[in-house]
């Protein structure tokens, strides 16, 4: 039998990745439920960000926008035809202001008349979106067969928000949990804390389904949002280990930790492990000295 304990510590708890995944233009993914892919594949955003059509018939609701690709109007529009039966759309609701789920909300308006977009506001960000309606947190937004409901997950976003649906037990994350790979916490507006407080929430709900703004369809909720939960703190260990030979900046951390990522998203990396640095300082377990970073 194999001897785990001598085992080396695993790279990382999420094995999948984004890159290389490819998802249909459009899909039904249930009664309620139907994707548009945003058309706007990079690294970051894998094969686009999932837009989502929800309702049962004719008034479709949209969740995200994309960012705001040429070519999404009209699959949007050839989208509700072939999958909704419909020409119109009700409304637009968005997760967070990130340009990749709200810069298309023009272009949709532009195409489907002035639709009402909500969202919880973030003022310095949502320029982008045009007018929109504020939406708190816990709110019901009723649609065509539809009952969403509003769920404040800050984190990687301060105004993100993720939707409840209540018929099928189905949660739209966003970025908060991806279909693959990981989210990226931005160590300038993001929160590590609050994140991990986030996904410990969403840990709570009794979920059937996640639709993650990125990526496939997750089918078992609770288990990827506990890979999520395990795999930032083994990356805090990570970090902590490697400031014990001494004090490190946040790429030589990256170089020591990230070895099963591709160099070129180092400096993303390096952005989320200043996110953990914050957190770190903020517990008071790390020091910060020139930009160089050592244990208390
Ligand atoms: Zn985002």
């Amino acid at each position: 039998m194999a001897d785990l304990s001598s085992k080396r510590t695993p790279g990382r708890v999420v094995t999948d990745s984004m890159i290389g995944l490819k998802l249909p233009d459009y899909a039904r993914l249930s009664a309620r439920v139907a994707t548009v892919l945003g058309q706007n594949p990079s690294p970051f955003t894998g094969p686009g960000t999932n837009t989502y059509l929800l309702g049962k018939e004719r008034r479709q609701m949209l969740l995200d926008t994309g960012q705001g690709a040429a070519v999404y109007p009209d699959l949007l529009a050839r989208a509700l035809a072939e999958l909704c039966d419909t020409d119109e759309l009700d409304r637009i609701v968005l997760t967070h202001a990130h340009a990749d789920h709200i810069g298309g909300v023009r272009q949709v308006r532009d195409k489907f008349g002035p639709l009402e977009a909500l969202k919880k506001p973030w003022p310095e960000h949502d320029e982008a979106g045009g007018a929109l309606t504020p939406l708190d947190a816990q709110s019901e937004i009723a649609g065509d067969g539809v009952t969403l409901v509003a769920i404040f997950t800050p984190g990687h976003a301060p105004d993100h928000l993720c939707y409840y649906l209540k018929e099928e037990r189905a949660l739209f994350t966003g970025d908060v949990v991806l279909g693959a790979g990981t989210t990226v916490i931005p160590e300038d507006s993001g929160d590590l804390g609050q994140y991990m407080d986030s996904l410990r929430r969403l840990l709570e709900l009794d979920l059937e389904t996640i639709y993650p703004g990125h990526g496939p369809v997750i089918r078992e909720p609770a288990k990827k949002i506990r890979e999520y939960i395990a795999h930032r703190e083994l990356r805090e260990n990570q970090i902590i280990s490697a400031l014990k030979d001494g004090p490190l900046d946040a790429m030589e951390i990256v170089k020591q930790i990230y070895t099963d990522v591709p160099e070129y998203l180092h400096q993303a990396a390096a952005s989320s492990v200043r996110s953990h640095l914050k957190k770190l300082r903020n517990e008071g377990r790390v020091r910060e000295h020139e930009s160089r970073w050592s244990l208390n």
